[in-house]
C-alpha cells in the first residue's frame, strides 16, 4: 500500500461501496469480492489498474500508509470501519490465531 497513490475520485468511489453506520458499528463494503471474504476495490484507470483489500485500503485512509497486515477487531471480514481495523506484524497474526484456535 506504501506506493499506491489514491486519487480524489478513487478516494470519492471508495466511500460509494461503504455502508457507513454509527462509529461503534460495522462499516460493510458493498463492493467486489467474495460475500464471506474481504472486500476488493480497485484502484486506478483501467489499464493499469490495481486491485487492493477495502479493509486496507479503509486503513491507509484514516491512519496513513502501511504494509504490514491490518487486522478486524471485530472479525467482519467486509468491516471496513477504521475504528475496528487494526495493524499486526506476521507473527502476532499467527498468535492470535493459535489462541482463537485453542478458545
Ligand atoms: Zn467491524
Amino acid at each position: 500500500m506504501t506506493d499506491v497513490n489514491l486519487s480524489k475520485t478513487d478516494i470519492e468511489r471508495f466511500w460509494t461501496f461503504v455502508d457507513r453506520k454509527g462509529p461503534d458499528d460495522c462499516w460493510l463494503w458493498t463492493g467486489g469480492g467474495n460475500p464471506k471474504r474481504y472486500g476488493h476495490f480497485s484502484i486506478g484507470p483501467r489499464a493499469i489498474t490495481i486491485t487492493a483489500l477495502a479493509h486496507r485500503v479503509s486503513y491507509f485512509l484514516a491512519y496513513g500508509a502501511t504494509d504490514l497486515q491490518v487486522l478486524h477487531h471485530c472479525d467482519v471480514p467486509r468491516c471496513v470501519n477504521p475504528a475496528h481495523l487494526l495493524l499486526a506484524h506476521k507473527k502476532l497474526i499467527v498468535s492470535i490465531a493459535k489462541r482463537k484456535q485453542s478458545q
